[in-house]
């Protein structure tokens, strides 16, 4: 696998960072993952304008300009051989003498890797996929895409324990999101996704749902969504780069949904998924109509 750090391109064997990057010592830096389909990367523009803004938050000076992100991705694209990639960038602080503030001026660490994107199985996809409810005991800031991801870690590693592939997360009542993905229900026929703020990532996934949504005038509304609300849905998604839009069939044991749905994916499920397949699909031949660079 060829890799990117700091200027240069090399097998991933090569790549290494100083013991005193902030990144190692702090988990002081921000990153992406960039879903590739057909060697063309999935809405850069939106990736790379949240990967800016999770580096504003922690006051990191985005290292490269835009052009020189897609220049840099498309490189590592093109230098793998996989057909669909998922792309991971990250950006630290730097390496400094170890000290909790920031300090100024550093040279930030860019490294750039991808791997062959794994999405859902079709076996997945028909069965759905187990969750556990936990409470949402990260920081505040969960709206920044920050290398810190100890809580996401446990939480999701607590989840594993139960033979469930996510948490899905609430706090003071409210559904936040999952520990790696972002979490639509379903009730009464209309679609809820709770709104954007601090306590959530700003999927990109999430936005592209959304707008599938909107563009097929089907039922939906972003608003809170109680925890009671949840665990008495009709359907339960999951929303990521890698999981697309994953069905969630269980949730702590018991069976999404009710009477002879109950445990199986939803027919909202069955519509989202086709859609999104669509668009995708739509993107891979045209990836200029949604607004690439
Ligand atoms: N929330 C969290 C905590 C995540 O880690 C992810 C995946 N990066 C998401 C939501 C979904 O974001 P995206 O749709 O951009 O993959």
């Amino acid at each position: 696998m060829t890799v990117y750090l700091n200027g240069e391109f090399m097998p991933i064997e090569q790549a290494k960072v100083p013991v005193l990057d902030r990144g190692f010592i702090f988990g002081d830096g921000a990153y992406e993952v960039i879903p590739v389909y057909s060697r063309r990367p999935f809405r850069l523009r939106e990736h790379l304008e949240r990967l800016n803004a999770s580096l504003s938050a922690i006051r990191i000076d985005n290292p490269c300009s835009h052009a020189r992100w897609t220049e840099l991705i498309g490189k590592i694209i093109d230098s793998n051989p996989w057909d669909d990639q998922g792309v991971y960038l990250q950006v630290t602080r730097g390496v400094a003498p170890r000290n909790h503030l920031f300090p100024k001026g550093l040279t930030a660490t860019i490294f750039i890797m991808s791997d062959p994107l794994v999405t859902p199985t079709r076996a997945l996809i028909e069965s759905g996929a187990p969750a556990v409810v936990l409470q949402d005991f990260r920081w505040l800031r969960c709206d920044i895409k920050s290398v810190s991801l100890l809580g996401n870690c446990l939480l999701r590693t607590l989840a594993a324990d139960q033979g469930a592939i996510e948490a899905i997360l609430v706090r003071d009542g409210f559904l936040t999101e999952a520990s790696a993905s972002n979490v639509f229900i379903v009730s009464n026929a209309v679609v809820l996704a709770p709104p954007k703020s601090n306590l959530i990532l700003p999927g990109i996934t999430y936005d592209v749902v959304l707008e599938i949504l909107r563009a097929n005038g089907i039922a939906h509304e972003v608003r809170p969504v109680t925890e009671a609300e949840l665990r008495s849905a009709d359907e339960v998604w999951c929303t990521s780069a890698s999981k697309e839009v994953l069905a969630i069939t269980t949730l702590d044991g018991k069976p999404v949904g009710h009477g002879a749905a109950a445990g199986k994916p939803g027919p909202a499920f069955a519509r989202i998924h086709r859609l999104y397949q669509q668009f995708k699909a739509t993107f891979m031949r045209a990836p200029d109509a949604h607004g690439q660079p």
